[in-house]
């Protein structure tokens, strides 16, 4: 789950990396006066959880005298198509030179890796693509509770090696906060220290729990019903839905639905044992995605009985087409259940996706 800029930015506190002064404020309405300590001049950044604010007009520079007029304006925008519900009020800092640092997953290395470039600020995936040597990279051992100085130097390069503690304190946010992702672009030199100036941090779902967050914002309302019903679910782009039991099951049928042409709408495994409510909430689940066609039903009965599966999708009673590919024990039960209602039942998985397929494409 991603973390809101200010959000990150109490944490980075608590780290004692240092980041500006600053409030936040659901309406222009609820700026006090905290400013006017901030200087003559502030920042008002909009919460949202996209990068490129900046770009996008969702960064504004302005006298502190003005704070409620800009606040009122940067309320009525939308940066990157997203409303802006809060807004952070920070003083403005007087900005040396700009740095950039990351910490992700190195996912083939299984290790986290550090990012560090002197040219920070400016969009690191514009660095990367043009000038990939300006960017230094070291993986470390999670074992290790701070980076190696020897390390450090490669990593900083002609960088002030004041940088370092801050890059050491925000390497144990990433590892004490389960982070996927720990980010300041920019951290920048003032003539009074070191700040993160901005700060992401993307928490790992699998470690919310554990993080004392109970509700993932990330997740649409459905797939929070999903993980609710125990179903493993991931929305995709597509207009064939799909409904498996089994993650190897639905995902090779993902994979034929890619091979004969057409593009999955999500993934949707329900476990094991799918009972009739489940396989209904299955397939209106899937069925109110905008977008869906059709929808690719492929189970195979070994604990779960066909003739519940089929019971189930005929509770459904979904407005698209659902092709069906049923399997395994009370097959012929399940089968002749659906085929008094007229449903599509092709008997094997592949002409089961290629109906599909061609339902799609109509
Ligand atoms: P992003 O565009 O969403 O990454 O938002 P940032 O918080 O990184 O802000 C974008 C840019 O605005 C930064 O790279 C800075 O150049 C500028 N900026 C942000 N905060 C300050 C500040 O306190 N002082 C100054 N001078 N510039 C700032
Ligand atoms: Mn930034």
């Amino acid at each position: 789950m991603k973390l809101l800029e200010y959000e990150a930015k109490d944490i980075f506190r608590e780290y004692n990396i240092p980041v500006a002064k600053g409030y936040t404020v659901t309406k222009a309405g609820e700026i006090d006066g905290r400013e006017k300590e901030f200087g003559d001049e502030i920042v008002l950044k909009a919460q949202i959880d996209v990068g490129g604010r900046g770009k996008a007009g969702g960064i504004i520079i302005t006298k502190t005298g003005d704070a409620m007029q800009e606040a009122s304006k940067l309320f009525t925008k939308e940066i990157k198509g997203i409303p802006v519900e809060k807004i952070l009020i920070e003083e403005k800092l007087p900005i040396l030179k700009e740095y950039y640092v990351s910490i992700t997953i190195d996912r083939s290395k299984k290790i986290p890796v550090i990012l560090f470039s002197s040219d920070g600020g400016v969009e690191i995936e514009e660095t990367a693509r043009t000038n990939p040597d300006a960017i230094q990279t070291v993986r470390i051992t999670p074992i290790l509770h701070e980076i190696p100085s020897f390390m450090m130097r490669r990593l900083l390069k002609d960088a002030p090696k004041e940088l370092a503690p801050v890059i050491n304190s925000l390497y144990r946010v990433f590892c004490e906060k389960d982070a996927l992702l720990a980010e300041i672009n920019p951290l920048v030199v003032t003539e009074k220290g070191i700040y993160a100036a901005d700060a992401k941090l993307v928490i790992d779902d699998n470690a919310l729990y554990r993080q004392g967050i109970k509700v993932n914002r990330d997740l649409t309302d459905r797939e929070r019903r999903a993980e609710e019903f125990g179903f493993s679910y991931v929305e995709l782009e597509g207009s064939i839905g799909v409904i498996g039991n089994g993650a190897g099951l639905t995902m090779s049928t993902l994979d034929l639905i890619e091979y004969y042409g057409g593009k999955a709408a999500n993934f949707l495994d329900v476990g094991g044992g799918a009972a009739r409510d489940r396989v209904c909430n299955a397939v209106q689940l899937v069925s109110e995605m905008p977008g869906v066609k059709v929808i690719v039903v492929n189970l195979l009965g070994g604990i779960t009985r066909c003739d519940e599966v089929a019971a189930g999708i005929i509770d459904a009673g979904v407005p698209q087409k659902v092709v069906v590919r049923l399997a395994g024990t009370n097959e012929h039960a399940g089968r002749e259940m659906l085929k008094e209602k007229g449903y599509d039942m092709p008997d094997t998985m592949e002409d089961a996706v290629k109906t599909a397929v061609e339902v799609a494409e109509e």
